[in-house]
């Protein structure tokens, strides 16, 4: 398993049953579902390729007992300064909270699609390359204090959509607050609102470092080791103004077809970040998740952003009809305009123009 980092869920049943373990073999499936919770275990995803509906989960990724480093070539070959661009998250103090990397990884695995590059799947201690889609590649790593994030694209860094980079991105710090938090409430009784690290773009040789408060505020930068001068506007693929996302005059809204589709996880994200808070509790009987949103409400006292967000993806997975047509029939019933599906939906789009 430290090779692959792979066990069935009838494995770790039968581990339990030994001895040591048995107090909590009565309670086998609870504990499981609280090892996905915390992001110890990720379930395998695999989607039906035709229905896109997911398969039954077989087989779960365990990332911190994978112990082997990344030896293979994805990043010299694939992941260069022509076809990709960087952030890091740099922690403040000169150490990460020692789970934290394996259950972003985790994290990752239950979002997106492991890799396979040259035969091998992209999973190592502290390394991981998923697919985000046909034409960009997520890698996660970890390097001393700061967990590293590209975005590779197939061909050229240039092509790289602004909308998959902004919400890797977010994403991935929503992740990291959500596990933050958890460490933070576990340690202390009040919640210490401020974020264990900051966020650092790379330059364009993806090796110097400037911190994003900064960058925001200097016109021009140039880094030290290259002497490459970067400017403002470089660092927009990372910060798509959610201001400017509206409709022009003419927009029809979602196609049919658009409609019958099942949101993605990025667009179930940015959803859920856009949808009031306070209105949540009338589009859940529209979905007929109620009483979901009672459970995961009661779970995330705190944590409303976090709540959204799993109330639509546990929809996604339990419902036959989770597409874009069920939303836009209970955001029409709530007299909101359906056009807030199509801000949602331009990930999408933007990746069929390739
Ligand atoms: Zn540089
Ligand atoms: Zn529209």
């Amino acid at each position: 398993m430290s090779e692959s980092g792979i066990i069935r869920r009838e494995d770790l049943y039968q581990i339990w049953k030994q001895k040591d373990f048995r107090a909590i073999l009565p309670y086998k499936e609870f504990i499981f579902n609280i090892l996905i919770y915390l992001d110890i275990l990720a379930e395998q995803r695999r989607y039906d390729t035709t229905t896109g509906s997911r398969l039954p989960v077989d087989n779960f990724f365990v990332p911190c007992m994978v112990t082997e480093r990344n030896k293979t070539s994805f990043m010299d070959k694939e992941c260069t300064p022509e076809k990709a661009i960087c952030l890091a998250f740099v922690f403040k103090g000169t150490v990460i909270p020692p789970a934290l990397p394996n259950r972003l990884i985790s994290a990752c695995l239950s979002m997106w699609t492991l890799k396979q590059y040259e035969g091998r799947k992209l999973l190592f201690s502290g390394f991981i390359v998923v697919s985000f889609d046909k034409a960009h590649d997520v890698v996660v790593c970890v390097e001393g204090n700061k967990i590293l994030l590209y975005i590779v694209h197939t061909s050229s860094a240039g092509l790289i959509v602004p909308d998959v980079a902004t919400g890797v991105k977010e994403c991935l710090v929503t992740t990291m607050e959500r596990i933050s938090d958890f460490y933070q409430s576990t340690i202390h009784e009040k919640n210490i609102q401020q974020l264990p690290f900051q966020i650092e773009y790379s330059c364009s040789a993806l090796k110097c470092f400037i911190s994003e408060e900064k960058a925001l505020q200097t016109n021009v930068w140039v880094c030290n080791e290259h002497k490459l001068t970067h400017r403002v506007g470089d660092w927009v693929v990372w910060n798509q103004d959610k201001n400017n996302e509206q409709c022009d005059q003419n927009c029809q809204g979602l196609s049919d077809d658009a409609l019958s589709q099942r949101p993605s996880d990025i667009e179930l994200l940015r959803f859920s970040i856009n949808f009031e808070s306070s209105q949540m509790y009338e589009l859940v009987p529209y979905l007929e998740m109620s009483k979901e949103w009672g459970d995961i409400t009661l779970n995330y006292p705190k944590d409303i952003k976090v709540a959204k967000f799993l109330v639509l993806s546990k929809w996604k997975e339990m419902k036959d009809k989770s597409n874009f047509k069920a939303l836009a029939e209970a955001l029409t019933k709530m007299d909101i305009s359906t056009h807030v599906l199509c801000q949602v939906r331009r990930v999408r789009l933007a990746e069929t123009g390739k």
